[in-house]
C-alpha cells in the first residue's frame, strides 16, 4: 500500500491500461479508468467482425525464458512480468477471480538455420539456470497429433506458457472494481494541465481530472499526445506515433481431443498452435496470427495462416474453422517497443507494446507504479 494514495486517471482499458489500473487501485491509490469499449467488452471474449483491440483478439502466449535475448530492457521487463504474472493469478484466484495458466512453449526448428539458433539460444539460458530442454527430432515424432513438417529439432521453455486474455481481462476488472475502481465507457479526446494536475476531455462532453494520467489506448495514445503537445500542455513533442499492425487468428475444431496433450503452445515458423484443453473437451486449437501493416486484413495472409504455407499436416486441414478474429498491435514507429515514458510531469505512456502486450502488462504496471511514487505531484 502507498502510504498517502493519489488520484489517477488511466486512458485505456485494454490489458495494460487494465493492469495499471487494478495495480494502482491495489496500492491504495484512487483510480478512475476510461474506455468506450469497456461497455461493449463486458464478455470478454475474441469473435468475428470489426478489428478489435489488441487485448480482445491476443493469444495470450507468454514467451519470457525463451526470448531471443539475455540482457536489457526488454529481457528485464520479461522477466519482471513473468514473475508478476505468478504473483498476481494468485493473488486473483485467491480473490475469487483465477485465471487459467498453461505453462509450456515448444519452440521448433523448420531448417537448419533454426536448429542452430535454438541450440544456441538453449545453452545460453541453461547457464543462466533457466529450464530451457532440447528435444531431438525422435521426441518430436513421438508426439500426437504430428507436428507441422519438418520440424528437425525443438526447445522446450517450462516457464513460458499460455494464459487466457479474455480470462485475465475479466478478472482485473473484476477485481478491480471490488476494490473500489471506477470505470467508464467513454472516450479521452484532449488532455490539459489542471493546476498541480490533468483534466482530461471527454466525448460525451465533461471532463475528469486527477493528479496523474496514465496513456494506454493503443494506437490513440500517440494521437492524444500529439494534440496536448500541439496546444502547449508542456509535452515533450516525441515522436509518439504508434502504427497499427493487424493480426489475424482462428479457432478450430479437431475431430477428437488433442492426445498427448503437446508440452504446451507450440511454435513453428512463427506460428502458434495453441491448445485449448478447458475448451469443448480439448477439441479446440487456437492458430495464429498474422503480421499486417495497417488496419486492412488480407484473405490470402489468413489462407497461407490457416494452410501453414502447405505444411500444414492431414489432421490440421481438416479441422473447422469455428471463429476468426482480428485484432491490431500497437507498435513504436523508429522505437524499441514498448514505450515507457514521461511526456510531461505527471503524464505516463504505456503504450506500443506491438506483440507482447499480454506477457509486459504487469511490468508496465509496475513501471507506472514507480513513477506515481517515487514523484508525488498534485492533489
Ligand atoms: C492476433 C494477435 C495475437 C496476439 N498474440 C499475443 C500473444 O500471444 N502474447 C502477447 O503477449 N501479445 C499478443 N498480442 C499483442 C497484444 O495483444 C498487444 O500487445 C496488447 O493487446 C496491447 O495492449 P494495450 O492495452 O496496450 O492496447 P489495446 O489492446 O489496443 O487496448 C487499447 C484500449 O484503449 C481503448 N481506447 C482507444 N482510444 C481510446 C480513447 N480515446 N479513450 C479511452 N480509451 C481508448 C480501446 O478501446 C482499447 O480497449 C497479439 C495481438 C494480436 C492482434
Amino acid at each position: 500500500m502507498s502510504p498517502s494514495g493519489t488520484s489517477v486517471i488511466v486512458v485505456g482499458g485494454g490489458i495494460v491500461g487494465l493492469a495499471c489500473a487494478w495495480f494502482l487501485q491495489c496500492r491504495g491509490h484512487t483510480v478512475l479508468l476510461l474506455d468506450p469499449a469497456r461497455a461493449a467488452a463486458a464478455a470478454d471474449a475474441p469473435g468475428e467482425g470489426p478489428v478489435r483491440s489488441g487485448s480482445l483478439a491476443a493469444l495470450g502466449v507468454l514467451m519470457a525464458d525463451s526470448f531471443h535475448r539475455e540482457r536489457g530492457r526488454a529481457w528485464d521487463l520479461r522477466q519482471r512480468s513473468l514473475e508478476l504474472w505468478a504473483e498476481w493469478r494468485q493473488e486473483l484466484a485467491r480473490r475469487g477471480h483465477p485465471i487459467p495458466y498453461r505453462s509450456g512453449v515448444l519452440l521448433l526448428a523448420a531448417d537448419g538455420d533454426e536448429e542452430e539458433r535454438l541450440a544456441a539460444l538453449g545453452a545460453r539460458k541453461r547457464a543462466l539456470g533457466l529450464p530451457l530442454e532440447p528435444w531431438d527430432r525422435r521426441r518430436l515424432e513421438q508426439l500426437e497429433p504430428g507436428l507441422p513438417q519438418p520440424s528437425l529439432a525443438g526447445l522446450h521453455s517450462g516457464r513460458d506458457g499460455q494464459l487466457d486474455p479474455g480470462s485475465a481481462l475479466a478478472a482485473l476488472a473484476a477485481d478491480g472494481r471490488q476494490r473500489g475502481l471506477t470505470v467508464r465507457a467513454e472516450a479521452a479526446v484532449a488532455l490539459r494541465r489542471d493546476g498541480g494536475g490533468w483534466r482530461v476531455d471527454l466525448a460525451g462532453g465533461g471532463a475528469e481530472r486527477a493528479a496523474w494520467v496514465v496513456l494506454a489506448a493503443g494506437t490513440a495514445s500517440g494521437t492524444l499526445l500529439k494534440a496536448a503537445a500541439e496546444v502547449g500542455a508542456g509535452v515533450d513533442s516525441g515522436p509518439w506515433e504508434l502504427e497499427p499492425v493487424l493480426g489475424q487468428a482462428l479457432e478450430l475444431e479437431l475431430d477428437a481431443p488433442l492426445p498427448g496433450p503437446w508440452p504446451g503452445a507450440v511454435v513453428w515458423r512463427g506460428v502458434n498452435l495453441v491448445p485449448r484443453p478447458d475448451l469443448e473437451g480439448g477439441r479446440r486449437l487456437w492458430l495464429g496470427a498474422t503480421l499486417e501493416p495497417g488496419r486492412r486484413a488480407d484473405p490470402d495472409q489468413l489462407r497461407e495462416l490457416r494452410g501453414l504455407g502447405g505444411a500444414a499436416p492431414e489432421w490440421l486441414e481438416e479441422a473447422r474453422v469455428v471463429r476468426r478474429w482480428q485484432g491490431l498491435r500497437p507498435r513504436p514507429v523508429g522505437r524499441p517497443a514498448p514505450l515507457l515514458e514521461q511526456p510531461a510531469p505527471g503524464l505516463l505512456l504505456a503504450g506500443g507494446h506491438y506483440r507482447n502486450g499480454i506477457l509486459l502488462a504487469p511490468a508496465s504496471a509496475a513501471w507506472v507504479a514507480g513513477q506515481i511514487e517515487s514523484l508525488p505531484t498534485g492533489t
